[in-house]
C-alpha cells in the first residue's frame, strides 16, 4: 500500500504525538530555567550525539557500513544513537536502508513529494505499512541483529532513554537543587532532543526539494550547502545517494565535509579503518539486499 494512502486510512500514534509535544514544550521553557552548566552541557551533548551517535554511528557505520571499527567503539557509537531519542539501532537503519531503495517513490517512508510536513516530522506519527510488518526491520538489519549490544539496545529503547533521564535529572536535583533538575531536563533533554530531530528531520524534507544536484540520480535527493554545516556533512545528501556507502560525502572541492574529517582523524589513532571509497555505487550497505533504486 501506497504510504500516502495508509497515513489517510490510519490515525497517528497519540502517545508519539503527546511525547513529541511535550519534549517541544521543555524545549520552548528552557530559557525560563537558564543556568551556564545546563547550557554548555547541552551544546556539548547536542554536538556529541549529531557527530558520533548520529552522523557516524547510526548512518555512516550502521546504516551503510562505510568504515570498520570496535565493537567497543561501534556500541559507544550507537548508545549516543540511541539518546538522540530517535528509534533504536536496527529500526533507524531499516528505516533509512528502506528510504534509500525506495526514495521518492510512494513507498518511501518520508518523501516531500507526499508533502513537506510529512517527510519532516509527520510520518514519525505513523508505521509505515511495509516496516510496520513483523520481522521486516530484522531482515532489512540482519547484520546489525547479530550483535546483541545493538539487539538490546533496540528491544530496550524506550527504558534506556526513560532511565538515563531519570538518573541525570534525579543527580542534578540531589546535587544542586530541584530547580537544576528542571534546568538539566529542559536543555539537556528537551533543547537538545528537539534540535536534534530538526536536524535529522531536514535530510528528508530539505534535501529532497532544495539544492542542487551533481549526479541524476532516479530520486530528488539534493546537496544543501547550509544543511552540510549544521549536519557536520550529511547535508550532502545527493552525492550521498549516488553513493551510499562511500566514508566521505562532499565530493567537489568546495563541499566540506566534518565527518570525513572526523573519521581520518579517528583513522590516525586506529579507532576506524577500512573507509569505503567512492565506488559502491547502488548498493546502500554492504550486504547489497535492497533491491531498487540506490
Ligand atoms: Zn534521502
Ligand atoms: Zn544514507
Amino acid at each position: 500500500m501506497a504510504v500516502a494512502e495508509f497515513a489517510r486510512n490510519k490515525k497517528p500514534n497519540p502517545t508519539l504525538v503527546a511525547f513529541v509535544v511535550l519534549l517541544h514544550g521543555m524545549a520552548v521553557a528552557a530559557p525560563f530555567f537558564y543556568d551556564p552548566l545546563s547550557v554548555i552541557l547541552c551544546v556539548v551533548m547536542t554536538l556529541a550525539t549529531l557527530q558520533f551517535g548520529l552522523a557516524l554511528g547510526y548512518h555512516r557505520l550502521l546504516s551503510h557500513n562505510s568504515f570498520g571499527t570496535s565493537r567497543f567503539v561501534r556500541g559507544v557509537m550507537a548508545t549516543l544513537g540511541t539518546l538522540a531519542a530517535q528509534t533504536g539501532p536496527l529500526s533507524w537503519a531499516a528505516t533509512h536502508r528502506y528510504h534509500h531503495s525506495k526514495a521518492d517513490t510512494e513507498h518511501d517512508p518520508h518523501s516531500p513529494t507526499i508533502g513537506f510536513s510529512w517527510a519532516h516530522l509527520v510520518w514519525t506519527f505513523f508505521d509505515h505499512p511495509h516496516l510496520k510488518k513483523e520481522g521486516v526491520v530484522e531482515r532489512l538489519a540482519s547484520d546489525l541483529a547479530k550483535d546483541r549490544y545493538l539487539l538490546f539496545l533496540e528491544r530496550n529503547f524506550r527504558s534506556v532513554n526513560v532511565g538515563v533521564f531519570l538518573i541525570t535529572v534525579g543527580a542534578a536535583t540531589a546535587w544542586r537543587g530541584p530547580e537544576f533538575g528542571v534546568s538539566i531536563a529542559c536543555w539537556l533533554f528537551g533543547v537538545r532532543i528537539v534540535a536534534l530531530w530538526h536536524l535529522v528531520f531536514m535530510t528528508n524534507s530539505v534535501a529532497h526539494k532544495f539544492g542542487y544536484r551533481n549526479y541524476d540520480v532516479p530520486d530528488d535527493s539534493r546537496n544543501v550547502w547550509w544543511l552540510a554545516i549544521l549536519l557536520l556533512g550529511d547535508g550532502w545528501h545527493n552525492n550521498h545517494h549516488a553513493y551510499p556507502r562511500a566514508a566521505k560525502l562532499g565530493h567537489r572541492w568546495f563541499e566540506f565535509d566534518i565527518s570525513y574529517v572526523v573519521l581520518r582523524v579517528m583513522k590516525l589513532f586506529g579507532l576506524v579503518w577500512d573507509l569505503v571509497e567512492r565506488k559502491s555505487r547502488g548498493s546502500s550497505h554492504a550486504y547489497g539486499a535492497i533491491k531498487g533504486r540506490g
